[in-house]
């Protein structure tokens, strides 16, 4: 994995640098906080609703960034669309052609990465999500109301 901040080829850990969380080497981590692993791997897990509303009291508001899970797909399609190589595009974006050939092949890249390429390319490579507690907050009881609802009409139907 290459750090965020840096480039280099490192072990990765999340680390919050000036506000924004990243995937960072040890040397840029000491740079800024450095986040709770643990806080990861139950991000990466799909949780169940439940588990969601109880993690947000927890966490802070904050916008999470994604890479598509088609990210390969798209660059390739597009770089080919526009009848470019490789080393063509990694050259427009200052970037090594290397780089490339292992996103094209599944490689996941860094947001800034992906970030350069959705700018030159024109497309979209990163979703940002917005993480607050004040929503999910909402949303749950909408669906204690429907619920409700639903318990009350089906006393009606039975007192037909
Ligand atoms: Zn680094």
């Amino acid at each position: 994995m290459q750090c965020d901040s840096c480039g280099k080829e490192s072990v990765l850990i999340r680390a919050l640098i000036e506000g924004v969380e990243l995937r960072v080497c040890q040397a840029c981590a000491s740079y800024g906080e450095k986040l709770d692993p643990l806080i990861e791997k139950k991000q990466e897990v799909i949780p169940r609703k439940e588990e969601v509303i109880a993690e947000s009291i927890v966490l802070k508001p904050e916008v999470i960034e994604m890479i598509v899970n088609d990210f390969a797909s798209r660059i390739k399609s597009q770089r080919q669309k526009k009848g470019l190589t490789q080393e063509a595009l990694s050259k427009s974006i200052n970037e090594k052609e290397s780089i490339l050939r292992k996103v094209e092949a599944g490689k996941k890249p860094s947001i800034s990465y992906a970030r350069k390429l959705e700018n030159f390319l024109d497309l979209v490579l990163v979703k940002e999500y917005v993480d607050t507690p004040k929503k999910w907050g909402e949303e749950k009881k909408e669906v204690e109301e429907a619920t409700i609802g639903n318990m009350i009409k089906m006393r009606v139907r039975k007192k037909k």
